[in-house]
Order: structure tokens, then sequence, then C-alpha cells
């Protein structure tokens, strides 16, 4: 039988470095945590060789005191915590005392530091746990941490490191992560040599938001800020719809200051945008969430990038509830980008040659505030006023079911409780119909502003809506003679699980055996050429969404229906019927498709008097 020995100090502290010190951009995470704990204002971050050469962290925090130097580098020494009770409201970025321990564990550091109290400072230095040297050292006020040869005793753990660029490149991440986290602290970083990205630390998101994304993706975004009950309070930057992302990759959600992975806080930020994106794009994000400290378990994933929240279903309710007013409240439109002189360039999706030069991005109207870092003309439009809040908490339910089905139920919750919104007032002002062109668009004059509207998809959203409100009854019109209708299996099956569905919107269907479908009667709205169309399209939208969420047979049906219903592009209307689409838009209560698409564009005088070069 093996014999069983304790470790010897040293390799346990090996071990339990692995848990901390993944790679250099988890050891620049801890350093810059501790800088942000030491109350710095400044923060400096560098790295040399993707970090595995040197990781440099410079801060202007209270320093550390000479008889506690070492003490810092011995692990579970902490000054953030002292007791089993302090860990249930942590208030702190760290709390266990490891990181120091398992960086120096791991490599070559040298700390210098003084608090601001004091004449001199300590210089220490510590290879591979053992402390090398200290003495005293005249140096700024603050903290400085010198890594250098990371994994050099721990080969096994140097093969895993991917090439230079590659890590530079997740620090990089790691480091913007921390930026916008925390817009209090300055937070510059350097990477051999080179500065690439640097925040101003004036507290305000907006500023470090931009600083770390760019004006790009900046000025696709609009603010969100809602308090709730039970001291919750959702703040930051959503994309505006026609702004979503291919990936969730522009997803940063934080809680109380610590970036995190949520699927409660994602899966809520996406419902908010339920039938106002395109299927397959992700809404961009920063969002903080500040709860009470002792709502939150912060202590249960080793880098601490998951927590655990008391009541997840007030925290799905918070964000979905504070991105959905955030959405509603935004009156903006995008406005038409001449290209040539005098024109703003395009945010993402650039102009391709010979298309029609429009693209979206934020009306210059709606830019209140100059960032200091960049001169720029543009920025995020701002949503004035934190409307009270809608979805009130409640307290935390007592038994928990597994987390898939609480989601499921959170989001249900949240869905049936949605009142329905106040529709966002646009100013009063007179408008003119000018006319249509291209049998597609409608071209409203109102003040000093063109209007272009999409006929299609502005009619398209307005009889969503009309379907989606709690009073529609559809007439149904019974079919003289019934059709019958033949659909692969699986979208005959799918039209009948859905029968009753289909009932409620005007449809009347049976089983008519073999596959196929006995179609009796079809929503008075729909031209009766259209109805083998619209049930097959709708099959396929079930079958497409899938199961997943209750409401998703719902939705298909009402997506197609209103697509379906909807006047088309290229058709000849009335001008009556072009008048009503217009007022629709006008009143502010219809601004995009059901699919994201935005149902109008603005042209202002003043862009087209520098187009011509008038002014
Ligand atoms: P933790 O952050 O969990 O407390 P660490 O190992 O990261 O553990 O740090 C140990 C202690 O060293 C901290 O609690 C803090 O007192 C001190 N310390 C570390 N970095 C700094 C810094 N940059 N400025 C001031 N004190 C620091
Ligand atoms: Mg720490």
């Amino acid at each position: 039988m093996p014999q069983i020995l304790q470790l010897e100090a040293h390799i346990a502290d090996l071990i339990a470095a692995g848990e901390v010190v993944e790679r250099p951009a988890s050891v620049v995470k801890e350093l810059v945590e501790n800088a942000i704990d030491a109350g710095a204002a400044k923060v400096t971050v560098e790295i040399q060789n993707g970090g595995m050469s040197l990781i440099r962290v410079t801060d202007d925090g209270c320093g550390i005191a000479a008889e506690d130097a070492e003490t810092a580098f011995l692990r579970h020494a902490t000054s953030k915590i002292k007791n089993q009770y302090d860990l249930e409201a942590i208030g702190t970025l760290g709390f266990r005392g490891e990181a120091l321990a398992a960086i120096a564990a791991v490599a070559r550091v040298e700390l210098l530091t003084r608090p601001p109290e004091a004449a001199l400072g300590t210089s220490l230095s510590v290879t591979g746990g053992v402390v090398q040297g200290r003495e005293e050292a005249g140096c700024p006020a603050g903290s400085t941490m010198v890594v250098r040869d990371l994994f050099f005793n721990t080969p096994a753990r140097l093969k895993f490191m991917k090439k230079d660029a590659a890590e530079g490149a997740s620090v990089f991440a790691a480091v913007q992560r921390l930026a916008l986290s925390h817009p209090e602290v300055g937070i510059t970083f350097l990477r051999d040599g080179k500065r690439e990205m640097q925040t101003p630390g004036s507290g305000a998101l907006r500023d470090a938001v931009y600083s770390v994304l760019g004006r790009d993706l900046a000025l696709g975004l609009m603010e969100v800020d809602a308090a709730f009950d039970g001291d919750m309070h959702v703040s930051g930057f959503v994309s505006v719809p026609t702004c979503c992302r291919g990936t969730r990759g522009y997803q940063h959600f934080f809680v109380n200051g610590r970036h995190v992975k949520s699927p409660t806080m994602t899966a809520a930020l996406e419902e908010a945008y339920s039938n106002q994106k395109m299927v397959g794009k992700f809404p961009a994000c920063v969002l903080h969430l500040s709860v009470r400290p002792n709502a939150v378990d912060v202590n249960v994933h080793p880098a601490k990038t998951e927590v655990k929240f008391g009541a997840d279903r007030d925290v799905f309710r918070a964000v979905y509830g504070a991105v959905k007013q955030a959405l509603e409240g935004d009156n903006t439109r995008p406005a038409a980008v001449l290209t040539g002189a005098g024109a703003k360039p395009p945010t993402q999706d650039s102009v391709t040659p010979n298309q029609i030069p429009v693209s979206l991005y934020r009306k210059a109207e709606t830019v209140p505030q100059e960032l200091p870092l960049h001169d720029i003309d543009l920025t995020v439009p701002i949503q004035r006023e934190a409307v009270p809040a809608r979805v009130v908490a409640e307290k935390p339910a007592e038994i928990r079911p597994a987390p898939e089905t609480r989601l499921a139920e959170v989001r249900e919750a949240a869905r049936q409780e949605e009142s329905p919104p106040a529709p966002p007032v646009r100013e009063e002002c007179p408008w003119r119909l000018v006319g249509e062109v291209l049998h597609t668009y409608i071209i409203v004059e109102q003040g000093e502003t063109i209007l272009l509207i999409d006929k299609h998809a502005a009619h398209e959203r307005m009889h969503f809506d009309r379907m989606q409100a709690q009073d529609y009854t559809p007439m149904m019109q019974g079919l003289l003679a019934p059709a019958v209708l033949t659909l692969p299996a699986e979208a005959g099956t799918a039209l009948l699980q859905n029968g009753a569905l289909l009932e409620r919107f005007g449809f009347a269907i049976e089983e008519f055996g073999g596959g196929s479908i006995l179609v009796r009667g079809a929503p008075a709205d729909l031209d009766l050429a259209d109805v083998e169309d619209t049930l097959a399209g709708i099959a396929a939208a079930i079958l497409e969404t899938g199961t997943a969420r209750p409401d998703a047979p719902r939705d298909a049906l009402l997506h197609t229906m209103a697509c379906k219903a909807a006047i088309k592009a290229g058709q000849k209307n009335a001008p009556e019927e072009l008048r009503r689409v217009a007022e629709a838009v006008l009143s502010g209560r219809v601004r995009y498709c059901p699919h994201g698409r935005p149902v109008a564009i603005e042209l202002t005088k003043g862009q087209l008097e520098r187009q011509f070069k008038r002014t």
C-alpha cells in the first residue's frame, strides 16, 4: 500500500498556484484587482512577450507597510476579511489571500511599495516562493509589482502557453474588462512599449466604454439606468437593435464591480430584445448590476468569474426590465448617411460601392457631451431620465428547481408581468406626406427633416403589435371550398400540435390523413392566395425556433402572419394607407420591424446643405 505523506509547503503552493495562475492574463487580473482594492486612482499595466517575460503593474494605492510586505506573499494572508461572517458580504475584489502566494510560487516577483504616510518604502524579491531579499527603498507612494519569467519552474504549465500574441490578447481583454468594471480608476495598458488603451478614470462609465470599446461600438449603444426594489440597480449601455452583433463576445456583465459570466443576465438581456432584433444577432452590452453584497455569493468559482445570486428571479427581472425600458424609451431614429464631403462615417456595416449610401449611425442631435480622450462629434445617445422601475422584485423563492427550469420559469414570469409599454412620445411637430418612391419608401417632411419610411417594415410592425395586444380578436373567414395543404410530415405535425394557437389567430385546420391538412378557415386580413404560404411559413418558423421557449410557436406565428398580412414593397397602395403607416411611425409607436430592422431613417436639411456645399 502506498504511504500517505503531507506534501512539502512549496509543492503544495505550486499545486494551489495552478488554480489561480493559469496564464499571464490571470496574473494581471489578480494584480490589477489588488491595485483597485488598494484604492488606486491610476493603474498602469505593462507586459512584454504576452506577459511571459514581464508583467508590471503600478498603482498609486495605499501601499503595503514594511512589516506586512513578506506576509502578503504567504498563503491565506489577506487584509480584506477577518472571519467567516465577512465572507458573507464581500466588498472587495480579492478575499482569499492566495494570489500573491500563487504568483510568487511560479515566477520571479519584485515588489516595490510605500504607504503614502511612510517616509521610506520596501523593496522585496521573491522567486519560486522563496524570499530572496528585502530592503528599504525610496519610491513613490503606492505599489509596483513586477513578475518575470512566469512558470520558469513549472515546465508542464509552460508547455500549455500559446504564442505571445495570443497570451497578450487575453491579457488585453482582461485589462479591458477591469477598465469597464471600474470607470473610477484610470487604467493604462502598454504592450511591448506601445500604449494600447487608456481610460480617464473619470468615474463615468460612458468614458470608459468609449476608451475601451472605441468609437464605432460606442456609437451604437444606448444608456440603461434603472433602480429596483431590493436594492438592485442596473446601469450601463446596450446596443440599439440595429447594432446587434454576430456573437455574444460583446456582452460584458458586472456584478458589484466584478466581471462575471451569468446565464441569468445573458438570458434577461436577450429576452428584452425579443421581436426587436434579427435572428442570429446578439445585443452588445456593458451592464453593471449592483446588489447588496449579501445578495450574491462570489466565493463559488476559483477565478471568481461566476457568482451565485440569492434570487435569480429578481436579477432576471431587474436586467430584463431595465433593458426593456431603455429600448422603449429610445426614440431616436437612424440617420441617412451621405458619402463624400461633410458626411459622417458609418458605424459597423460599411457601405459597399454602388449601394445606396445609407448606413446607420446615431444622429448628431442626440449628442449632448464631449468625451475627454478623443475629439468626436457624436456620442452615445442618452436616455435622459431614469423612469421609475416597472418590474417589482419579489421575495426570493424558498425552493429552487434546477437552473434550466428556473431560467425558463423566470423568463415566463417576466414576460407575463410585462405591462404594455407606454409609447414614447415624440415631440408634436406638423408633418407632410410628400409621397412614395420606388413603390417602397414613403417620404415625409417634418420641420427640417426628411423621413424615409420602409412601408413594409413599418406595416409589419403595426400588424405584429396589433396581434400581440391582449384584446386582439381576429375575424375568421370560412373558406367556401376548404383547401387541402400537403406539407412535409413534421411541418404538418407542428401545425396540428399548435391547433389551438392557430385558432386563436383565426385559422381553422384539421388533420386530413396522409400527412395532409384541411384548412377550413383563415384570418380575414390575410389574402386568400396567401393562406397556404402563410401556414407553411408558420410551420417552418415553429420548426426552426424549436420549442425551447414556451412562447416560441406564438412568436413564430406572429412573425409569419405580420409579414404576410403587411403591405409589400413594390406593391401599389392608396395614399390613405400610406398615411396611416406614416402616422404610426411619426407617433413613435413604430420604430423597428419585428426582425429588428429600422422602419425609418432621417435625412436633415443640414446634411443636404453640406452635400450641396451650400454651407
Ligand atoms: P487578497 O487580494 O485575496 O487579499 P492577495 O494575495 O492578492 O490576496 O494579496 C494579499 C494582500 O496583500 C492583500 O490582502 C493586500 O493587503 C496586500 N496587497 C496586495 N497587492 C497590493 C497592492 N497593490 N496595494 C496594497 N496592498 C496590496
Ligand atoms: Mg488579491
